[in-house]
């Protein structure tokens, strides 16, 4: 059994306030083994001891916005994504001073962002298919990486306290995509794609309903 370091998890929370992350947690990788090779965190540092993920708060939907650049056609969160993903080397960085070697992981292939928050405690998965923070609700951008340094995890969140008698996000989803009793990615993305807003040739604001809706953290 791995022998977890106080000090070392307080110094970088500690850190993390002072560069201004709005959402650390800690998960053991040993609990990603429920998920296929590919999306576990050995499979991005064979040696791994902790899995820290990392949010950036949206407070603004205009930072939820997609956008791609000039010549690409690839859509990401370039802003927020840029933001949180300074914040991973700013980890990395601490981590590496203090001699442990750590792996800022990519989207895509990744690890599930959402479900790695839920095991490192950070908060549940919603019935809006979102993770759902204490403070922030859904509107938070995810990011992760691996390191081999030994962090006090967080207990695994399994089950959502705050949806049990809401059903908000449900009644208000425009795509009915909750009709049957779980998310139907496909009637989401379906209306995702016809509901686009443009602001410029570059950037789009998809639906949000699901995530302004949620009460919690507002
Ligand atoms: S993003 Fe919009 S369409 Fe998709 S599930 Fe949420 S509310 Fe429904
Ligand atoms: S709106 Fe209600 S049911 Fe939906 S995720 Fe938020 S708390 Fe849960």
């Amino acid at each position: 059994m791995t022998e977890r370091d106080q000090q070392l998890t307080t110094d970088v929370r500690n850190y993390c306030e002072k560069i201004g992350v709005d959402v650390v947690g800690f998960a053991d990788p040993l609990l990603f083994e429920r998920y296929s090779e590919e999306n576990r965190p050995h499979a991005f540092l064979k040696n791994s001891k902790t899995v820290i993920v990392i949010g950036f708060h949206l407070y603004d939907i205009i930072l939820d916005a997609w956008s791609h650049k000039e010549g690409e056609g690839i859509w990401t969160h370039q802003f927020a994504d840029a933001v949180v993903e300074q914040f991973c080397h700013g980890v990395r960085r601490l981590l590496l001073k203090k001699g442990y070697n750590s792996r800022v992981i990519p989207y895509s292939p990744g690890l599930y962002l959402k479900e790695a928050a839920a095991l490192a405690g950070i908060g549940p998965i919603g019935k809006n298919n979102l993770l759902i923070t204490n403070l922030f609700g859904s509107q938070v951008r995810l990011r992760a990486l691996v390191t081999t340094a030994p962090l006090i995890c967080g207990d695994p969140i399994e089950e959502s306290k705050y949806c049990k008698e809401c059903n908000i996000c449900i009644e208000t989803c425009p795509a009915k995509a909750f009709d049957n009793g779980k998310y139907s990615r496909e009637k989401c993305y379906l209306y995702l794609e016809t509901h686009k807003k443009n602001l410029s040739d570059y950037t789009v604001i998809e639906c949000n309903v699901c995530i302004e809706t949620c009460p919690i953290g507002k």
